[in-house]
């Protein structure tokens, strides 16, 4: 699966969520996003729920933003870094964020960074539409 791909898969997938809760208050909604919460609740969100996994091994996992506003792609490539094609980023370089290489491409890989799923960080970027989050903070291929 592409980027654009689980960009838009997970859009529809967080919006149906936000909609079937919509007469909480904003920390409320947050706290619905809690890793714990939504695992039982609605299995159907990620795939590790049904393994028991987190992506991140971390007290009060939060998944809101389980794409992270930060994160830059494009299918297509955003650029070359020498003979390689770079087809994701980390737009404010976070101290834990890393890449990974295969012959000829490099992508982010955000496997150690704990950001977007910490509770200041949603508020501070929340919005209850997922899209237009990414979307103002240039997350999509279009805004690269
Ligand atoms: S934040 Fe992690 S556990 Fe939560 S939905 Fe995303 S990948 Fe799954």
């Amino acid at each position: 699966m592409g980027y654009r791909e689980w960009h838009e898969a997970f859009a529809r997938r967080h919006r149906r969520v936000v909609e079937s809760l919509g007469e909480l208050s904003d920390e409320e909604l947050l706290d619905a996003f809690d890793y714990d919460r939504m695992k039982e609740e609605e299995p159907d969100f990620c795939l590790l729920y049904s393994q028991g996994k987190k992506c991140h091994e971390m007290e009060g996992l939060n998944c809101y933003f389980c794409g992270c506003p930060h994160f830059r792609f494009n299918d297509e490539g955003i650029d070359r870094v020498g003979e390689k094609i770079r087809y994701s980023l980390c737009a404010i370089d976070a101290r834990d964020g890393k890449v990974f290489e295969t012959g000829d491409a490099i992508h982010q890989d955000c496997s150690d960074c704990l950001l977007p799923h910490r509770r200041s960080f949603i508020l501070r970027h929340f919005d209850r539409d997922w899209s237009r989050v990414m979307a103002k903070n240039g997350s999509t291929q279009d805004n690269i």
